[in-house]
């Protein structure tokens, strides 16, 4: 095999709290991680000549060590010692920045790519466990479906698979730095956590509607005072018959999610034109594993 194109697909959290910071300035959290059909394209091509190339269709994205692409591409190919070199074309569609762990998912797929076309024979743990030293959320974006993250994010429970919904996807025109997020996050201030065994059971017994209407995040405290764009793109989901609708991770992409296909076009209308945001997809539940 000599190429390989494949699809990284984005997540959104069903529900995220933050449980303590650590000694070491990380916070344990417990997240709902959730795959949907919203996804960048990663072409990757075996070349003769020794070294990694990245090609994206972002200027503003790094080509170098600095994108995830290229430091998963590089971590394999260091460990088994490969000469070969490869080119990864990276199309980007899912937000960057925005809470949706593009990048993560990027650096998931390269991994899953390299080992599939140098024939590494590593099995999905083998990846995870590598996938970890990139990045928190690599082990999940490897997993995908529905399940429960905590510790950094990276000790992964699968759970039942999330009842199908429509997903829409809306990414206002602002950038929110997580760092920003959760330094300005103060545990013994918040007013209210969101309750993520509720939203397991919910989850677990088929009740899409239960689930939905019992989502919440934590960061929501933090990034909506400084972006109230968000709670404006929340409002117009839910005035147009959202089951739920919530910002993704520490934000600013707010999703929403629909049983009926008219509603979630009637909110996509909406937002876009009262121009609330950017990027908007309308999508889907993603639940088939790696
Ligand atoms: P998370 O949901 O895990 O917080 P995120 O959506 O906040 O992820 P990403 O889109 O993954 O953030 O990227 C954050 C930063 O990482 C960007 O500012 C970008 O410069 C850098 N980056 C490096 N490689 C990539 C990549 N392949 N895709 C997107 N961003 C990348």
């Amino acid at each position: 095999m000599n190429q390989i194109r494949l699809k990284a697909l984005a997540k959104i959290n069903l529900g995220l709290d933050v449980i303590r910071r650590r000694e070491d300035g990380y916070h344990e959290v417990k997240m709902i991680m959730q795959t949907i059909n919203l996804y960048d394209q990663i072409e990757i091509k075996k070349t003769r000549e020794a070294g990694i190339k990245v090609k994206t269709n972002l200027f503003y994205l790094p080509c170098n060590e600095n994108n995830l692409v290229y430091k998963a591409a590089k971590l394999l190919m260091d460990e088994f010692g490969i000469r070969d070199g490869v080119e990864i074309d990276l199309k980007k569609r899912i937000p960057v920045a925005a809470g949706m762990a593009g990048g993560s998912s990027d650096a998931a797929t390269v991994l899953f790519g390299i080992n599939k076309i140098f024939g590494l024979k590593l099995s999905l743990k083998d990846l995870m466990e590598r996938g970890v030293r990139i990045g928190a959320d690599v082990p999940y974006c490897l997993m995908r479906g529905t399940a429960l993250a905590e510790g950094i994010g990276e000790k992964l429970t699968a759970l039942k698979p999330m009842p199908k919904c429509h997903v829409l996807i809306a990414k206002p025109g602002i950038s929110v730095s997580t760092k920003f997020v959760y330094e300005n996050l103060h545990l013994e201030d918040v007013k209210s956590h969101p309750d993520i065994d509720r939203i397991i059971e919910c989850i677990e017994s088929g009740d899409l509607k239960g689930a939905a209407g019992s989502m919440g995040n934590v960061l929501e405290e933090v990034t909506i005072p400084a972006y109230p764009v968000i709670q404006d793109i929340k409002d117009a989901m839910n005035r147009n018959g959202a089951l739920g609708a919530m910002m993704s991770g520490s934000g600013p992409t707010v999703f929403g999610l629909f049983d009926d296909i008219k509603l979630a076009k009637k909110a996509y209308a909406e937002i876009k034109s009262a121009k609330l945001a950017k990027q908007i997809y309308l999508t889907s539940i993603y639940n088939n594993r790696r």
